[in-house]
């Protein structure tokens, strides 16, 4: 073979190796599991190099998934030692993770059976006229009685410590149940892992900061046990004697407790609250607050959500709105933390070029901003 042709695909090849390992940087990855994947590209003359881009990220984020226990949304697989299986994931939307079965494959249940199954006369009320929003702690006992000490029951890949099932909240007009399960890693680090179908999950990162509606109050339950979970992970990771176990489990159930109380309580109070005011509470304050920080927003401030088709404004304190391509405010969220950085670094994200962030601007502000047409009862925002 001409030597000058090898000496070029080597250094493609090199190429191409970089971009598997600044892909597999990009990703998100939890843990730092080997991928076991298989990385593919393919090129073609004239392939853009985002396009490329996006191909390697997309491929580094299946071969992280398949060797790594923690995924977003899923329960770790015992019998199919991945947590990208499909026995991860629930089947229904109104199911939660009632356990693990012998073989380690995870077991799904409809959140209305399993609260009849735990003996919870209060499952009824689930279908009452006005629906609750109930939740449940249930421990680590229950969920492990019949899993197989040689499928994992023992296991630190995902040892469950406990959950926390809720339901229901209607997303897209579907009634969704979640599993909060509180799981501890190789590391001994405690970690808050939320169950539940992928339109729901999506809706509970976008929970608009400003609404009341029952998806925000879960999301901001949630939000308070993470942090108060952190804490005590810390803790157990440093403990030193087999003594302060069981003061720091304790403490940990304290908080799932607590997270089950916030997630019932917020739910009644939603309840008494007049449709009226749950319209007015979300539709007014965004569509004004986004055009204030629409007339305010700098260069940068301006992106395409690539994964919702929309237009994103970043406003202050942490706010952010949604137009659609005409211009219209669909609505406002919080983006808290590094969930920007985040949003950003997958891609979800693009900055507004010059010419599109003018037209756009133009049309947001001079066109007549729609009121949030999909209401505040926790249908899944842009
Ligand atoms: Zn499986």
């Amino acid at each position: 073979m001409n030597s000058r042709l090898e000496q070029k695909a080597l250094a493609a090849c090199r190429a191409l190796e970089e971009l598997r390992l600044a892909a597999l940087a990009a990703c998100d990855g939890t843990d730092a599991g080997a991928e076991t994947g298989t990385f593919a590209v393919s090129w073609s003359a004239g392939l853009p190099p985002g396009e490329l881009a996006e191909q390697a990220l997309a491929s580094a984020a299946e071969c992280l998934a398949e060797s790594q226990p923690f995924r977003n949304g899923c329960v770790y697989c015992y019998a199919c030692r991945t947590a990208a299986c499909e026995h991860a994931r629930p089947a229904e939307s109104g199911q939660v993770f009632a356990g693990y079965q012998p073989t380690g494959k995870p077991y799904w249940e409809e959140f209305f059976n399993f609260l009849l199954a735990l003996g919870d006369d209060r499952a009824e009320r689930l279908f009452a006229p006005r629906p609750e929003l109930l939740a449940r702690v249930v421990g680590r006992q229950r969920l492990t009685a019949e899993q197989l000490d040689s499928f994992g029951r023992n296991s630190l890949t995902y040892r469950v410590w406990g959950q926390v099932v809720a339901g229901y909240v209607t997303v897209a007009e579907e009634r969704m149940a979640l599993t909060v399960q509180l799981v501890e890693n190789k590391a001994h680090q405690l970690r808050l892992q939320v169950l539940a179908p992928d339109n729901l999950l999506a809706a509970l990162a976008d929970a608009p900061g400003e609404s009341r509606s029952a998806l925000h109050r879960v999301h901001e339950a949630i939000r308070g046990a993470r942090r108060s979970m952190a804490d005590i992970s810390h803790l157990w990771e440093a403990r030193h004697h087999p003594r302060q176990a069981a003061g720091i489990r304790e403490k940990a159930f304290v908080v799932l407790r607590h997270l089950a109380h916030s997630i019932e309580r917020k739910g009644r109070q939603d309840g008494r609250r007049t449709a009226h005011a749950e319209q007015r509470a979300n539709q007014q304050r965004p569509v004004h607050t986004a055009r204030e920080d629409l007339g305010q927003a700098t260069e940068a401030d301006f992106f395409r959500d690539r994964f919702r088709n929309s237009l994103i404004v970043l406003g202050k304190a942490g706010r952010a709105h949604a137009f659609n391509e005409e211009g219209c405010h669909i609505t406002s969220f919080a983006l808290t933390g590094d969930e920007l950085e985040r949003r950003l670094q997958r891609r979800r994200y693009q900055p507004l070029n010059e010419a599109e962030r003018i037209a756009f601007r133009q049309r947001a502000m001079t066109g007549q901003p729609a009121t949030d047409p999909a209401g505040g009862n926790g249908t899944p925002q842009p």
